[in-house]
């Protein structure tokens, strides 16, 4: 990607960092029409399935027509688990069908063609019906006793680059390879009961009948939205300002989901009076299982539950402070992952230190840097490997995922610091 870009990329980024808050978001909503998505779902725990519709209007925001759109549908990257979307149907606002394909290398995306093309600056209603096979797998996707993730689940229109047309990057299973636009989000899921529901946005409708819990959850404007629905958890909150930090955790790690609570509500402090006030009114803290430490997304984390002991309690603290940054990093300033990883990792690994020196002072944060930063950056060269631009995108790295986490993660933080 060209120099120019870049820099602009993170000036946008400073810029919007010292400049954030809820004033200033209204602002955007109201001066840009956003893409505004109405999703009904139905979370069935014994089939591990989610059947929903998505209502959905979309702005036009290139400067040129579109004659089709184009959609990603992560899930079926997750074929070879067991994972996977079946798109059912999508039809205009008169109910009359429209064409699709389901294309991309792992089978992302999907390709719809419009009745006429959409003008720049006009909207069009879609409609869409699908259904979505959850894998047993510890990911963001997936489940794993009890707890259902939905972390990119949810068909998400892709981005339209006036330079390079539909950005339909497929996903990279080591880190993030996410993108895409602020938007409005409204979300009914239907499950039972038994079952605790945190999902980004706020809890605006609650209903139960005949053994069903219905929950409506409305976010705006953020870039996606995740769900997670589990059947044994415990829930803590605490009011930070006009903030209410929840902290969701197995009952048998209490303890560390209570100090998970403590740690977010001081990374939230800290992040908010040096970047720009956190601009939403809760965030969730959301223990799942997972291959990573943790996950970020709008409003809420995915912290993993192997972090939730006495031994790891200082990796715990880390993730929380690192994830949370990513509410800044990522979920507001909001780079492409594929293209510009280190925009948002290098971001909040850097970060993850600012909160041990605003939190414990100048020489503990000296130390967290050493132990997980500088001497995993040392590691790696003195072990011979060649070293790598930071800039690169997540396709340069592919599977080599020590290089990638060393170059984007550890030697952008040095940088940065
Ligand atoms: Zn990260």
């Amino acid at each position: 990607m060209p120099e120019m870009r870049r820099s602009v990329i993170l000036i946008s980024i400073l810029a919007l960092s010292m400049i954030a808050s809820p004033e200033t978001f209204n602002v955007i909503a109201q001066n840009a029409e956003m893409h505004s998505y109405t999703f009904i779902l139905s979370f069935e725990p014994a089939n591990a399935t989610v059947t929903g519709t998505l209502n959905m209007r979309y702005v036009n925001h290139a400067s040129k027509s579109l004659s089709e759109l184009c959609f990603h549908i992560y899930p079926n990257a997750f074929k070879s688990k067991g994972g996977y979307i079946d798109i059912l149907q999508v039809k205009d606002t008169e109910g009359k069908s429209l064409r699709f394909t389901v294309e991309g290398e792992d089978e992302t995306v999907l390709r719809t063609t419009l009745d006429r093309p959409l003008k720049p600056g006009e909207a069009v209603n879609i409609t869409m019906a699908f259904h979505i096979k959850i894998p047993n797998v510890a990911d963001r996707f997936g489940y794993k006793s009890g707890i259902y993730c939905l972390g990119n689940a949810l068909p998400i229109a892709s981005v339209y680059e006036d330079e390079v047309g539909w950005n339909n990057d497929p996903y990279y299973p080591y880190g993030e390879s996410f993108n895409s636009e602020f938007a409005s989000y409204s979300v009914t899921i239907k499950c039972p009961l038994n079952y605790i529901v945190a999902a980004t946005g706020v809890l605006t409708n609650k209903m139960v009948s005949n053994g069903i819990k219905t929950t409506t959850w409305k976010a705006s404007p953020v870039r996606e939205f995740v769900i997670v629905l589990g059947n044994n958890f415990k829930v803590s909150k605490q009011a930070v300002g006009n903030v209410t930090v929840y902290s969701y955790y197995l009952p048998e790690h209490s303890e560390y989901g209570l100090k998970a609570l403590e740690w977010g509500v001081k990374a939230l402090t800290h992040f908010s009076k040096h970047f720009g006030m956190y601009p939403y009114p809760e965030y969730r803290i959301v223990e799942t299982y997972g291959w990573f430490g943790g996950m970020e997304y709008p409003n809420l984390v995915m912290i993993s539950s192997s972090l939730y002991t006495e031994e790891s309690a200082d990796f715990l603290e880390l993730v929380v402070a690192h994830e949370t940054a990513h509410q800044w990093w990522y979920c507001m300033a909001g780079n492409d992952e594929n293209d510009e990883p280190w925009l948002d990792e290098a971001f909040a690994e850097y970060s993850e230190i600012l909160y041990y020196e605003w939190e414990y002072g100048p020489e503990v944060a000296d130390e967290m840097f050493e132990r997980y930063i500088l001497s995993s950056y040392h590691r790696y060269l003195n072990s011979g490997k060649k070293e790598h631009p930071l800039s690169e995108s997540v396709w340069y790295f592919g599977d080599d995922t020590n290089a990638y986490y060393t170059m984007i993660y550890d030697k952008g933080a040095c940088i940065l610091r």
